[in-house]
């Protein structure tokens, strides 16, 4: 999220050091000036009186004020900014600042949301405000065969709740709540599921709603975005979207008189004919064996093929082999030989 740090101070005008009257009398002022009665229909107006808000409903707040000013002034307006771990659970209370904009909200930039929770302003009497907690993003790790297949997976997250012990209040009877230690929302590792459409690939994002942060008030829950990572398989590697390869061990004289083998795949094994004189590197194809898409087609499964030499022989098989040797005309480096080209 492209969060860009607003310098409040700037925005009304005054120095870090500014009081309260003096911050109160710029705002004053800067709202009389921008307000949309003074000046309907100018969006520019709309936005400054937006901002002047924004900086006075944080800076005439002591306890804002602290967290903003912790911040330190080395940062300048506009530059980016990523809110430090824990800033986003302050809730909101509001200044009197009139139904303006009406019953919809009151927009609020991305740099006082991520820190301050986020807006829309509750109908009815209420002075709290309802506003919907931030999305989070997480990884997504899955198999090969989960991406395949699709369908429900299980993992444990992580989750930003509200207190069950004080409700969200941060304190009990005066006291600092003993569970949450005043911070109102507590985390707890969860069991979530999630249920994977098939044809999924690397950096697909999977939303799963209202499991982002809670809400300020009532408000709704943030989402959570899954972003898929494939973890490595053993056996397969992908190529490129929809092809799989696989590396298929076989035997000499498999390779040399032709053979029907097993070959691993997603779904299982099927049968594979190696042809006749296959050499070591070649490649198959099994067509339609590769990852499912989106459309239900499937890519293909390539299988390459490695011989493998056995290591122990018995004194047969080595006898075996040395008539073979006596018999054989076959010369691997002919090419290579008689002086090069
Ligand atoms: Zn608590």
């Amino acid at each position: 999220m492209g969060v860009k740090y607003r310098d409040y101070y700037e925005i009304l005008g005054v120095s870090r050091a500014a009081g309260e009257d003096e911050i109160k009398k710029a705002f004053r002022k800067l709202a009389r000036k921008y307000h949309p009665d003074v000046n309907p229909g100018d969006k520019t107006a709309e936005e400054k009186f937006k901002e002047v808000n924004e900086a006075y409903t944080v800076l005439s707040d002591s306890e804002k004020r602290r967290r903003y000013d912790k911040l330190g002034p080395d940062y300048r307006d506009g530059a980016d900014f990523t809110p430090p771990p824990g800033w986003e659970y302050t809730n909101v209370n509001f200044e009197d600042l009139g139904d303006i904009f009406g019953g919809d909200g009151f927009d609020f930039s991305d740099f006082f949301t991520s820190f301050f929770g986020s807006g829309g302003r509750q109908s009815g009497g209420s002075r709290g405000f309802a506003g919907k907690g931030r999305d989070i993003e997480a990884e997504l790790p899955l198999m090969l065969r989960e991406i395949h297949r699709g369908g429900p997976h299980h993992f444990a997250m992580d989750v930003t709740e509200r207190c069950p012990v004080c409700g969200g209040a941060g304190f009990n009877q005066e006291k600092t709540c003993s569970s949450c230690k005043g911070l109102k929302y507590i985390k707890h590792r969860k069991q979530l599921e999630v249920n994977i459409p098939a044809g999924v690939r690397e950096g697909t994002v999977i939303r799963l709603a209202g499991l982002g942060t809670p809400g300020t008030v009532n408000g709704k829950r943030g989402d959570l975005y899954l972003k898929v990572r494939i973890r490595p398989d053993s056996l397969f590697a992908m190529v490129g979207e929809d092809d799989l390869q696989l590396e298929l061990p076989v035997a000499p004289w498999e390779a040399v008189l032709g053979a029907t083998v097993k070959v691993p795949t997603m779904d299982g094994t099927v049968g594979m004919t190696v042809p006749p004189g296959s050499q070591g590197g070649q490649r198959l194809r099994l067509r339609g064996q590769g990852l499912k898409r989106r459309d239900g087609t499937r890519g293909d499964q390539y299988v390459k093929l490695k011989i493998n030499v056995p290591v122990t022989l018995t004194e047969k098989e080595r006898e075996l082999y040395r008539a073979l040797a006596r018999e054989s005309r076959f010369d691997p480096r002919s090419a290579m030989m008689g002086g090069g080209v």
